[in-house]
């Protein structure tokens, strides 16, 4: 692949909030690449919502891993989803 356009558009570097979304549990369980972890932490700089978000994963995880788990109960899983819409 030969891609030198130098066009100003969007930054590759940067993720979407949907992007951060589908990535959250897998960055948090730290099962992503570093590079993916330090884009997801520069997003989170500038996007108080997805920061909001991401608190309440964190919450989720953690109590995933007091009642040992393994999946984030469906009611959870949504309420999740509506808080981020
Ligand atoms: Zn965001």
């Amino acid at each position: 692949m030969k891609e030198k356009n130098p066009r100003p558009q969007e930054k590759r570097s940067e993720l979407t909030c949907a992007e951060v979304r589908s990535l959250l549990f897998a960055y948090l369980d730290q099962e992503v690449e570093e590079r993916i972890i330090y884009q997801i932490e520069q997003h989170r700089t500038t996007c108080p919502n997805c920061t909001k978000v991401m608190r309440s994963y964190r919450l989720v995880i953690e109590y995933l891993r007091r009642t040992e788990e393994e999946e984030v109960p469906e009611e959870i899983h949504q309420r999740l989803l509506r808080l981020i819409d």
